[in-house]
């Protein structure tokens, strides 16, 4: 019996998500995420977001959701992450960053060195940290094949774009990669409604 659309994108993002569970490419960074960020959301989709990594919260990342559905008309969004792994600076850690730990934090995100809860500061992943986590970001837009993926800021856009063979920084706001509408926006702290209309050019 052969597997429907949405079937197929289900098992090809359990097979991605095992794997992303797994990585520890970026060895100074792994020891305090208890788990990396996944892409949440419709597994057929209109739309896909991508935001720098999960330093924003919950309700801001629902909020924008919300935004692009009503200002766009559109209702089938998933979002995702080009870092999965929160870099974070921590003093707790850098006195003791001569051990290497596979884990230093526990389910409830306590810090193992500390006994309470992590405190360290998320900080933007580098260059090695983005280009290490970049190829699951672009299997994950080619299994879900969205009409428009949305790069949401300019170091998202930057290192996808360029990823996707656009190597001469960003002077557009719309882009054509395979059957895909790539589209370009401000950061997820300031995006708004005026933003929205702006996007509305490009949606057909
Ligand atoms: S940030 Fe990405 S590449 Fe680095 S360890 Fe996490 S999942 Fe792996």
């Amino acid at each position: 019996m052969s597997l429907s659309n949405r079937e197929n994108n289900i098992r090809k993002i359990i097979n991605l998500e095992d794997r992303i569970g797994s990585c520890n490419r970026c060895i100074n960074t792994t020891p305090c995420v208890r788990k990396p960020s996944l892409g949440k959301g419709e597994l057929e989709p209109e739309l896909l977001v991508v935001f720098e990594s999960e330093s924003l919260g919950r309700e801001e990342v629902i909020t924008i959701r919300n935004r692009i559905r009503d200002g766009l008309n559109i209702d089938k969004i998933y979002h995702t992450y080009l870092v999965r792994c929160q870099p974070k600076v921590c003093t707790s850690r850098n006195n003791v960053s001569h051990y290497s730990f596979p884990k230093l934090i526990d389910n409830e995100d306590n810090c193992l060195l500390t006994g309470q809860a992590c405190s360290g500061l998320p900080v933007p992943a580098n260059y090695d940290e983005i280009i290490a986590c970049m190829p699951y970001l672009i299997e994950e837009i080619q299994i879900l094949n969205p009409k428009y993926v949305l790069l949401m800021g300019e170091r998202v856009s930057m290192f996808v774009l360029k990823s996707l063979g656009y190597y001469d920084g960003i002077t557009e706001s719309c882009y054509e990669y395979e059957n895909m509408k790539i589209l370009v926006t401000a950061d997820h702290n300031k995006f708004s409604d005026h933003h929205c209309q702006l996007l509305k050019i490009n949606i057909n």
